[in-house]
């Protein structure tokens, strides 16, 4: 694409124009200086949607187990029995760190784990009651369509039934993950034991329609090129024209160290900072119906953290405390990231920080 050309497509979409796929491509394709002109546009169009506040979450995740029947190419975290390392949260360690985050004054508490060869429904619902008991006011943003469709399975249940047992017990939004990139090639290669696309679409909508919200997110940098990135967008968009469930966007770059695709020569040692800021300002232009896009400090580091602020990104996501999916994969900032840290990176920018529920209300 031409840079005049560029230049003009990015003033049509800051006015209203709805960036097409092929015109998304074009844009996540770009390799030159013009690289900051869609940055910037992003961040115009950040300031317009979101204004400037940067916002964050007090969370802390309990990974329940790591044990997995699948064995997803991309993942570092899974073990299967009898490998070194395998642990399992039993009820007394669930709620320890439950009534921790509740101490802490955590808002929400994540919960997605590996795939537990012996779970049902009834584990699910378990762990959930076992954390409401000892944290009764937090949110619970926990498993994903790939569990409710396991969960489902191993039960003999639909994956709508299982969503309103789960609402039944205190599940208050689903985590968007296990979406890595919506295109079955794709997924072929880094997790063909995962659920096809069709079927994540299609418990993300049921979850919505019964009034759970859902994040949104996209693993990339592994395998894939722009366009599976860009038909990944579209699907999202689509969904959120239609139900207005997802609550954010979060671009989660592969964090490729321990990962069996990597070690294999199959996937790319990661994406590359130009992908990286690609992805959030593309995002953020070509995801309109979005309001918040948030930006990953646990897969890019705080700094690159702080670009992806300036490029459409207006959320930090959460403090974190624990978290053990993106550590066992390689990634060096897990484990917690102070607010004060957080402000001190949005105010270097011209931004303030404030505090927010899981739905994005300000605290
Ligand atoms: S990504 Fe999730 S489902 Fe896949 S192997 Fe890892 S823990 Fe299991």
């Amino acid at each position: 694409m031409r840079k005049s050309a560029i230049r003009t497509l990015l003033t049509d979409t800051l006015a209203g124009h709805r960036l097409s796929e092929e015109e998304g491509l074009q844009l996540l394709r770009v390799r030159e200086r013009e690289v900051w002109d869609i940055a910037r546009a992003a961040d115009q169009a950040r300031e317009k949607k979101a204004g400037n506040v940067v916002t964050y979450v007090r969370n802390q995740n309990i990974n329940v187990t790591n044990l997995c029947v699948n064995a997803c190419g991309f993942c570092g975290f899974s073990k299967k029995r009898g490998d070194k390392g395998v642990y399992f949260f039993d009820r007394a360690t669930i709620q320890d760190k439950a009534t921790l985050a509740k101490e802490r004054g955590v808002t929400e508490i994540c919960t997605v784990s590996g795939l537990h060869p012996d779970f049902t429904v009834q584990s699910y619902l378990d762990i959930y009651s076992w954390i409401r008991e000892k944290a009764p006011h937090v949110h619970i943003h926990a498993s994903n369509p790939m569990e409710v469709a396991y969960a489902a399975r191993r039960s003999g249940l639909t994956t709508d039934e299982v969503l309103r047992q789960m609402k039944g017990v205190g599940l208050n939004s689903l985590c968007g993950t296990a979406a890595e990139i919506l295109d079955d090639e794709v997924r072929n290669v880094i997790c063909p034991q995962k659920i096809d696309t069709a079927t994540w679409i299609r418990i993300i909508r049921e979850a919505h329609r019964l009034g759970i919200p859902s994040t949104a997110t996209i693993m990339y940098g592994a395998y894939e090129g722009e366009m599976a990135r860009i038909r990944h967008l579209s699907i999202l968009r689509q969904i959120q024209d239609e139900t207005q469930g997802f609550t954010e966007f979060v671009p989660l770059s592969f964090i490729h160290m321990n990962t069996p695709l990597f070690k294999k020569g199959i996937a790319n040692a990661g994406a590359t900072g130009r992908e990286d800021l690609l992805m959030y300002a593309v995002s953020r232009l070509f995801l309109d119906n979005f309001r918040n896009i948030q930006v990953s400090w646990v897969k890019l580091g705080i700094k690159m953290a702080q670009l992806g602020l300036l490029s459409g990104a207006n959320d930090l996501g959460g403090t974190m405390f624990e978290e053990s999916i993106s550590r066992d994969a390689g990634a060096k900032h897990t484990d917690y990231l102070d607010p004060q840290e957080m402000g001190r990176v949005a105010n270097d920018i011209g931004r303030s920080l404030r505090q927010r529920t899981t739905l994005y209300q300000l605290i």
